[in-house]
This record gives structure tokens, C-alpha cells and sequence, in this order.
């Protein structure tokens, strides 16, 4: 098997027929058909050898980097020999037996056979709103890390908070400004905006590359393993936390025994709050002085929040979930549920984008709400562009929301 495998990996233009198995052309076929769309290289290996011969035949480098790639030649040829140096071991896997295993029999599976045919259907949907304009980030690539030429996978941790702040970037002029702001404050927000720059130049591996600097300067616990460095994770640990700072809400705790230290005003993020609420929930809680025992002196306690000396950011971000396994039911609630318009401690603001996380395909996913439209992007299919949601939502966890200050 092993053999086949290679074989088809270096000669895959070499015409179909002599010599294969019915299976072997089966799979060739397969990966013809596929390839035009993204690869989903790492959420597929492992297991059959049909599996393993897509792996290797993929053409690596996913569909944004391919259109790119036709626009910037020699950009081209340097990512298909890439290709060929650095291609993952195809023991990898099997090695690491608990990485995203489960992912391994999800829906995209079947998507990806059919993965053509779907780029016809969904092409009438493009360019319908400005949105559309954009480019969309793909998912996975390559980077470069210490000089070395790398693999990166399940980028969707970052991708679908890069791709919705270059919506922001791109369209809404204030929300620039309030993103150059803190870019002039922080490491952070500076090279976010560096970010941002990359992807008005739809260099999406200079800006992956960034923001993985950012990721070990703030020791998050990735690492390049084999060549390959995976993202997969939280989109909080991997992206939100470190932007958190951006949306500072004051907590206010009043016990009514005086002296409790458990009385105090401290400064917290959308993320410090506890966020397993719905959006309801959340709004509730955040907009209404709440009764509470204190923990410390038992007494009748109060919490409050506020929007700190600076007033309400143009920019504000919740999670109203972490995913946590084997506690999920709850939090399917229907996209419906998020309000469009929200009340956050008297400032209004309007929903820009949610980010769905698929607990099936182990998959984050953004909605951008759009001239009453819902345009879905994910970065496994991003040379659809954006596509108006269909079902691909039923069962996902809705989880952060993106609000723009009216
Ligand atoms: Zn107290």
C-alpha cells in the first residue's frame, strides 16, 4: 500500500489506467475531482488507503493560495515544489492517534466528493453583496517559521476572527480607525493590523505567519511537529484572548457588609465573564444589577457592569460559549436567537458577524449579518466566496458575536 501510495503522489499526471487497480483509479478519480476545491488534507487521513493516496495528492497549498498563485506565477512554482519537499510523513497521524480524530467521518467527507458540483451551484450566490468583494482566507497553507517552510492545519481557529476583522477593516471606516488605534497601543493590535495589511494584499501566509509570532511570543501551546504546525484548539486560546483587552468592561461587586474584600470594581473582557449563556442570557446579565451571595462574607451581594472611563468601544466582542465536551445540548440554539440589534450597557449596537463552531465537523465557521442577508463563510470552501446559509448551521454552537457600535 505504501508503495501505491507514493506512486500516485509523484505521478499523478500521469493519464489514468494502466497498471491500476479499479480501486487505485477509483481514488485517482477521486482527487481529480476534488482537487479544484480546498484540501482538507488532515481531517482525512488515516484509516483507508483511499484516504492516504488524496493526502499526498493534494495539491497542497489550498484554493485562495491556487488563485493567487495564477495571478503571481512565480509565487506558483515555488509553492508546488514546496509541495513536494515538505510533504507531511504519512505516518503523522497515525503517531498522534487523539489529534482531531473525529473529524475523520464528518459530513465534509461526503462534501468533498461532490465538492465540484457544489462550486457550480453556489456560484450564482457570489458577488451579490460588497462583502463579496473580499478574499476570502482558505483554510491551511503553508507558512514559514525560523526559515523553514511549514504546513500549518486547522487555521480555522484564527482564520474566521482574521477574516471578519478584514471585513471590518475593509468596510467599515471607523471600525479601520478604532483597529489602527489599538494597533498603535499594543503588540497585539499592531500586528493585527499587519495582518489586515497581508490580507489586502491576500498574502494570507505572511499574515498567518504574523499572528503565529504572536501565538509563541504569548506562549500558547503550539508547536511545529514534523513540519506541520497545527492550530487545532479553541478560537479562544488560539485568537480572542489575545485581543481581549480591547473590550474592557468594568465589574462591580458590592456586599452589603462593609469591609468584605469581596466588594470591588475590577476591570474585565467579554471573555471574563462567565460566557455559557445564550446571547439573551448574556444581555440580561450584563444590562441588569444582579442580586448574589457573597462568597466570602454570605451576605446580600450586588453585581454590576459598566462601560469603563473610555465609554463604549466601536468595536465590541462576546463569547457567549466555550465549547466544553460532553455539555452541549444547550447551546444549539438557532441562529435566530442572536438579536440583531443589542442593547449593551446602553450603548446600541448591530451584529456584524457570529462565529458557529461545528461540533460534527470539529469545524469554526462565521456569518456575516449583511443587508438582511446571512452570508456564511468557511474557509474549507472559501473559493465558493461567502454563500447564503442554508442548513449548514443545524446542530453548530453559536459562540462569539461581533457588534459594530451604531
Ligand atoms: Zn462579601
Amino acid at each position: 500500500m505504501p508503495k501505491t501510495t507514493a506512486g500516485l503522489a509523484n505521478d499523478k499526471k500521469i493519464p489514468l489506467g494502466k497498471g491500476l487497480t479499479k480501486m487505485e483509479r477509483f481514488f485517482r478519480e477521486l482527487v481529480d475531482l476534488s482537487q479544484p476545491n480546498d484540501p482538507r488534507t488532515p481531517t482525512t487521513e488515516s484509516g483507508t488507503t483511499g484516504k492516504k493516496s488524496k493526502k499526498t495528492t493534494q495539491p497542497e497549498p489550498d484554493a485562495g493560495s491556487t488563485r493567487k498563485n495564477a495571478k503571481t506565477p512565480g509565487k506558483g512554482v515555488k509553492v508546488n515544489s514546496g509541495n513536494n519537499t515538505f510533504r507531511e510523513p504519512k505516518t503523522y497521524r497515525k503517531a498522534h492517534p487523539g489529534m482531531q480524530e473525529s473529524t475523520e467521518d464528518s459530513p465534509e467527507k461526503k462534501d468533498e466528493k461532490w465538492g465540484a458540483k457544489k462550486d457550480r451551484q453556489y456560484a450564482r450566490t457570489r458577488n451579490e453583496t460588497v462583502l463579496s468583494t473580499m478574499h476570502l482566507i482558505p483554510w491551511s497553507g503553508y507558512v514559514n517559521i525560523h526559515m523553514q517552510r511549514v504546513r500549518i492545519t486547522n487555521t480555522c481557529t484564527i482564520d474566521n476572527h482574521m477574516q471578519i476583522l478584514f471585513a471590518l477593516y475593509l468596510f467599515k471606516p471607523r471600525i479601520k480607525q478604532f483597529l489602527i488605534e489599538r494597533g498603535q497601543n499594543s503588540e497585539v493590535g499592531g500586528a493585527v493590523v499587519e495582518v489586515l495589511q497581508d490580507l489586502t494584499r491576500e498574502d494570507v501566509s505572511s499574515a498567518r505567519e504574523k499572528w503565529v509570532n504572536i501565538l509563541f511570543a504569548e506562549r500558547v501551546n503550539i508547536s511545529v511537529k514534523r513540519n506541520v504546525l497545527d492550530l487545532y484548539g479553541s478560537d479562544q486560546d488560539m485568537f480572542l484572548d489575545h485581543i481581549a483587552s480591547w473590550f474592557p468592561i468594568v465589574q462591580t461587586d458590592n456586599c452589603v457588609i462593609q469591609n468584605c474584600p469581596f466588594s470591588a470594581t475590577i476591570l474585565t473582557t467579554m471573555l471574563g465573564i462567565d460566557p455559557h449563556y445564550t446571547c439573551q442570557e448574556f444581555l440580561n446579565i450584563i444590562n441588569t444589577e444582579r442580586q448574589r451571595k457573597c462568597r466570602r462574607c454570605k451576605g446580600n451581594s450586588t453585581r454590576s457592569y459598566a462601560w469603563g472611563d473610555d465609554g463604549p468601544p466601536r468595536l465590541f466582542c462576546y463569547v457567549n460559549y466555550s465549547p466544553s465536551p460532553g455539555n452541549t445540548s444547550r447551546y444549539s440554539h438557532p441562529r435566530n436567537a442572536v438579536p440583531k440589534t443589542q442593547n449593551i450597557m446602553g450603548a446600541m449596537y448591530d451584529v456584524f458577524a457570529v462565529v458557529y463552531f461545528s461540533p460534527v465537523r470539529k469545524h469554526y465557521m462565521a456569518v456575516f449579518y449583511h443587508d438582511d442577508l446571512e452570508l456564511l463563510y468557511d474557509g474549507m470552501y472559501s473559493r465558493r466566496g461567502l454563500t447564503r446559509v442554508k442548513n449548514e448551521l443545524d446542530g453548530c454552537y453559536m459562540l462569539s458575536i461581533w457588534l459594530v457600535l451604531q
